[in-house]
């Protein structure tokens, strides 16, 4: 069956911003097999993908070709008593598959649990939380070239994983659609839970050796309880990304700024390194006061709230003022997560 070409489609609700707006050209892409079709067929203007729209700000209007990848399906490759390697279309929803693994005693990915969006976005920008990367699990992404249609393979190393990083938002940023992804997921637990919030709360629970079920839950009940949920309160979950530093130039930055406690981390993927808490720069620059018509959550400031569901132009406007606010007081430029697009 051909996938069919849609004109002048609106994204309100396909956005969790839900930023007004309306793509000229629009598809779903149901089975691999539609991709070569709707490529002949894409016309002027850029050929985009779209997942769930949890990590974009769109522009008012988006010229080109916009291929929503619904693809579903998961296949267990092979299994042994202590690995099983799968393979799952890049149109399935994260927290389903999150949840699909546990039932069946696949484990690694519960404090992965209640990430928005799409598995094939989850390499894009290695999807991360509570300690847990996406790219721990990750053996192979499957693509296709948006140009030419062709398929490439990328192994872990090849896709350069790193904090909410990868070769996608880089060499092959708006190049490759990810058809499937291949996991190598062990069957014994292997629980993580050593980062601060979530070891806080299992405690709280008596939990001092959780069952990967019991992370799951602890982390579906914190999230639910410390994040906005899109569906009321539009958002596109952390705006910035924690900048890194190095040790000189933590200790500028702890030198020229006595009188705050700069909140920092070490960063244990690279030594030396330290994480700064992008929310904790954000407050000090004001904005948690602030009751703009777009504003930071007052309890989140990484989060940006879109209650009046305003423009994309309007949220990378106020965003723009966070990131110059921040940049004169403490001379780090935040990096923007959620890419722009239109
Ligand atoms: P989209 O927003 O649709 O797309 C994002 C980017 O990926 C775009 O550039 C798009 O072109 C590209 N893309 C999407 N699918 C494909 C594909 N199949 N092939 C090629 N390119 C593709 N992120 C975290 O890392 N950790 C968190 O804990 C987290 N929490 C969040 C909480 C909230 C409330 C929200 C709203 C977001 C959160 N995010 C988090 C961000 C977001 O959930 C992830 O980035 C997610 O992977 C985006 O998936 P998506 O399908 O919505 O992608
Ligand atoms: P939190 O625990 O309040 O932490 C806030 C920030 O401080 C996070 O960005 C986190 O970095 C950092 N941090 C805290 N403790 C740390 C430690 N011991 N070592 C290194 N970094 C530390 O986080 P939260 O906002 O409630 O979110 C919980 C988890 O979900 C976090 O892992 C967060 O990244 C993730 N999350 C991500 C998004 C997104 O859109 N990307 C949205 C919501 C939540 P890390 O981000 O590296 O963990």
């Amino acid at each position: 069956m051909h996938a069919r070409i849609s004109h002048n489609v609106r994204l309100d609700t396909l956005n969790t911003l839900a930023v007004p707006a309306t793509v000229e050209r629009y598809a779903r892409l149901e089975q691999p097999s539609q991709l070569d079709a709707l490529l002949a067929e894409a016309g002027e203007g850029p050929v985009r993908v779209l997942g769930s729209g949890s990590n974009l700000v769109l522009g008012t209007e988006l010229d080109g070709l916009l291929i929503r990848q619904c693809h579903r399906g998961i296949e267990v490759l092979r299994e042994d008593e202590t690995v099983v390697h799968l393979r799952v279309a890049g149109g399935g929803n994260w927290h389903e598959f999150v949840a699909w693994c546990l039932q069946r005693g696949y484990f690694g990915l519960e404090n992965l649990a209640l990430i928005p969006g799409t598995v094939g976005a989850a390499p894009i920008q290695n999807i991360g939380a509570y300690g847990v990367e996406v790219k721990q699990f990750v053996t192979r992404v499957h693509c296709r070239h948006l140009d030419t249609g062709g398929s490439e393979q990328l192994d872990r190393e090849a896709c350069a994983f790193a904090y909410r990083d990868s070769i996608f938002k880089h060499a092959l940023r708006d190049r490759v659609l990810v058809e499937a992804v291949d996991f190598a997921l062990p069957r014994r637990p292997q629980p993580v839970h050593e980062y601060p919030v979530l070891a806080r709360a299992l405690a709280e629970r008596g939990l001092l050796r959780p069952s990967p079920v019991e992370i799951f839950d602890t982390v579906v009940a914190l999230r639910r309880q410390r994040l906005p949920d899109p569906v009321v309160l539009p958002n596109a979950g952390s705006f910035f990304k924690n900048p890194l530093v190095d040790a000189k130039h933590l200790r500028e930055l702890q030198q020229h700024h006595q009188h705050q406690q700069i909140v920092a981390f070490a960063d244990k993927d690279n030594p030396g390194w330290h994480k700064l808490a992008a929310a904790w720069l954000i407050e000090q620059c004001g904005f948690r006061q602030r009751a703009d018509d777009v504003r930071v959550h007052p309890d989140h400031a990484l989060v940006i709230i879109n209650p009046a569901r305003l423009s994309g132009e309007r949220i990378r406007r106020f965003a723009g003022e966070i990131v110059s606010a921040v940049e004169q007081r403490f001379g780090l430029r935040l990096e923007q997560e959620p890419r722009n697009y239109g």
